[in-house]
């Protein structure tokens, strides 16, 4: 077969433009170059696939034949010409073929592509990244892309004050029953032990000094010696007076009992009246009646129903209350009162043993690297967007019946600086909006969620977004005070109880040159190690907020703090740092049951493609033992909603859904008063709630 004639046919087959336009330089050159049909132009040709498996065929027939030809005759005639031509051919329709093996892949990328979810998370809290979490370890064919206002929500960037100092916004404790937190421990080669500090005590201080002493209840001893007739057997299991894990609540009870220094015994009895309110509640939890009818009550009206006294709640109880949940008895729902107690102190007897950051902040040592593990793990499908403020988010396919909606758009806003001549700076906002998406995680707290369903008039108009922004927030202040001097505190967890001073605000202060004895420098930055730094946060803040930053450091310096440990007013302030966050914390209001977001947003019916996370966000079904306000809540929520968005938006079952570690189960004691009490109340009324 002729060569040209050959060349003809291959590209008479791919079309016409091409044949036309290159055919006449084919027919005089017969080498020719394999970039005159360069592989950057082959997609503009090249329309259908069989034309080049039909070409492809051809070349590997003549080359068959060529060689018959070459094997049969052994002439020599035109041999350069034919070798050279062959090799060109062949060339070419290697060529041809690598691209056609190339293009097959770019169509599958691009099926891939097509078929790539496009998943947003919007809050780069705890939430948040259990969120981004679970959708990036899930195997799924998607893209992930975090939005969060702050400047760097991977944890990266300390934030500092003024002075260069590193800050944190509230000082936050981990409690024993964090087991998804401490998994993610193991997960990202954290030693526990280097993370956190051993579990510690916490004081409580009033006017009066010292109030009580939380013990560590996995460590406490018992309060009396072992007498000397008890036998071996038993003193042995005991050693160093070692407390026996005695069941829930009278473990705590016995373990507390020199601890408490004023609260005289009889008011302490009181608290079994609460004790009994929590069992009915948390024991009928699946019972949303009986959960909203407790909702609707506040926590003042079921300590008044129950009888504690009120030496009990205004000693220990509205100042535990107050720092908890940010708010005192008479502006909190009763039963997340009651889930806090179940949670914290019934469930188990050493549930309320507490440990905190041993080096830096939360975001440093947990935050970032949970966010660098998985940007690093997950670099081709993880975008994280750090200043990215979301406006607004757009539903599709709305309909008159509010069925089967999709929210596919988002808008966010990003704010750059620019310097003019003058010296002056504008800020410049820009928007930018994501398109085609397939699912949404609201992981943002009450004041977020507020904000972007105030622009969105698509999820404004969903009763349940519509409700969820209507919950408002609990103002707090963060102080961080670097003194002179090194003050000794019995404890260095610490809880402001009944001073005037706080006016009704809750109050902690936390020695954090205890915490992080070792890593001292770390707390003072640029600076020399001088003495204490103290974290003080207020909490339920509104008639503290409005105060100077100054007059806020010198109610601390010259009231609050040398009156629960007169050594302060040795000591002098080098500097400080004061944060003030309005309306930002979950506010468990009474009947706020009814309107806070629940983790399937508006439901599977209606628009399944928005879920909520959040510490605020109630789970149904996949609700988890972790109560309050905690990170361990938000983290599990997150994940459970990225679960449940996995399973709303795709019916591609190959994904992996990730799980949630539960709290252990409640000690059997807890268990049998459950069911002793559902025995009863088959046939009492519950008149107490309605
Ligand atoms: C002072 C204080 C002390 C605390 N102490 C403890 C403690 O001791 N132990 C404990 O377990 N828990 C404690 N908590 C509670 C715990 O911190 C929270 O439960 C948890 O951090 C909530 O996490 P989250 O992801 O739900 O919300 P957040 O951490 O609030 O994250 C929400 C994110 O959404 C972002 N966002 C909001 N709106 C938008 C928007 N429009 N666009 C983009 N991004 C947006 C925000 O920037 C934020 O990063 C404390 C809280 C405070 C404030």
């Amino acid at each position: 077969m002729n060569i040209s004639y050959l060349l003809l046919f291959v590209l008479s087959n791919c079309n016409f433009t091409y044949s036309f336009i290159i055919a006449p330089q084919i027919v005089k050159n017969r080498h020719i170059s394999t970039e005159s049909i360069s592989s950057n132009r082959y997609p503009l040709f090249i329309k259908d696939k069989s034309t080049f498996t039909g070409i492809k065929a051809e070349l590997d027939e003549w080359n068959e034949n060529l060689d018959d030809k070459n094997v049969d005759d052994g002439s020599n005639n035109n041999k350069d010409d034919e070798v050279e031509l062959k090799s060109a051919a062949l060339e070419w329709a290697k060529e041809q073929a690598k691209e056609l093996e190339e293009m097959d892949e770019e169509q599958e990328e691009g099926k891939e592509e097509i078929d790539r979810k496009k998943y947003v998370v919007i809050g780069g809290g705890w939430a948040g990244w259990g969120a981004v979490k679970a959708l990036c370890q899930s195997e799924m064919n998607a893209e992930v892309i975090l939005l969060d206002a702050l400047p760097d929500p991977t944890g990266s960037q300390p934030y500092v004050s003024k002075s260069g100092k590193p800050v944190e916004a509230g000082t936050r404790g981990f409690w024993k029953d964090y087991p998804n937190i401490y998994a993610l421990c193991d997960e990202l080669n954290l030693n526990e032990n280097e993370i956190f500090t051993p579990y510690t005590n916490s004081s409580f201080y009033s006017p009066d000094g010292l109030e009580a002493t939380a013990p560590v209840f996995s460590e406490a001893k018992l309060p009396f010696d072992l007498p000397s007739f008890l036998p071996e057997s038993v003193t042995s299991s005991l050693t160093d007076n070692a407390f026996p894990m005695l069941p829930s609540p009278l473990g705590q009870v016995i373990a507390t009992f020199p601890l408490f220094e004023r609260i005289p015994l009889s008011d302490r009895a009181s608290m079994i009246g609460l004790l009994l309110a929590t069992i009915d509640c948390l024991g009928n939890a699946q019972d949303e009646k009986v959960t909203e009818g407790y909702d609707k009550m506040t926590a003042h009206e079921l300590f008044i129903k129950f009888n504690l006294s009120s030496r009990l709640v205004n000693d220990f109880i509205k100042p535990t209350l107050l720092v908890g949940l940010f708010k005192p008895p008479e502006e909190l729902s009763a039963l997340v009162v009651m889930e806090l107690l179940y949670y914290y102190a019934l469930a188990h007897q050493d549930s309320f043993d507490v440990r905190w950051i041993k080096n830096g902040t939360v975001a440093d040592s947990l935050i970032s690297p949970l966010a660098n593990t998985l940007i690093d793990d997950y670099s081709s499908s993880l975008q994280v967007l750090g200043g990215s403020f979301v406006k607004t988010i757009s539903i599709d396919h709305i309909d008159d019946k509010k069925m089967n909606m999709k929210a596919s758009k988002i808008l966010y806003t990003t704010a750059t600086r620019h310097n003019n001549k003058d010296g002056s700076i504008d800020t410049i906002i820009n928007e930018h909006t994501i398109d085609d998406i397939d699912g949404i995680i609201l992981s943002v707290g009450c004041k977020g969620m507020r904000s972007i369903v105030s622009s969105s008039p698509d999820l404004a108009r969903l009763p349940t977004f519509a409700n969820a922004a209507s919950l408002q927030g609990i103002d707090v202040i963060s102080v961080r005070l670097w003194l002179d001097t090194k003050v000794h505190t019995r404890t260095p967890a610490n809880v402001f109880s009944r001073f005037d001073s706080l006016r009704g605000a809750g109050g902690t202060f936390f020695m954090l040159d205890q915490f992080q004895e070792g890593y001292e420098d770390a707390l003072w930055g640029d600076s020399d190690v001088q003495g204490s730094v103290v974290a003080c946060d207020f909490y339920n803040a509104g008639s503290v907020i409005n105060l100077s930053d100054d007059d806020i450091v010198d109610i601390l310096m010259n009231e609050l703090l040398p009156s629960a440990v007169p050594k302060f007013a040795d000591a002098k302030v080098v500097d400080s740092w004061v944060g003030k966050y309005p309306g930002t914390v979950s506010w468990f209001s009474p009947g706020s049951y009814a309107l806070r977001p629940p983790l399937e947003g508006a439901g599977n019916d209606i628009l399944p493609n928005i879920k909520c996370a959040g510490d605020w966000v109630k789970m149904g079904e996949r609700e988890h033992g972790a109560k309050g306000l905690c990170q361990e809540r938000a983290f599990v929520s997150g994940i459970e909603a990225a679960n449940s968005l996995l399973q709303s938006t795709t019916d591609d079952e190959s994904y992996k859904m990730i799980d949630v570690l539960p709290v252990r189960d409640d000690e059997i004691q807890f268990q049998l008063a459950v069911q002793a009490n559902n025995a009863v109340m088959k046939y009492l009324p519950r008149f107490w709630v309605r």
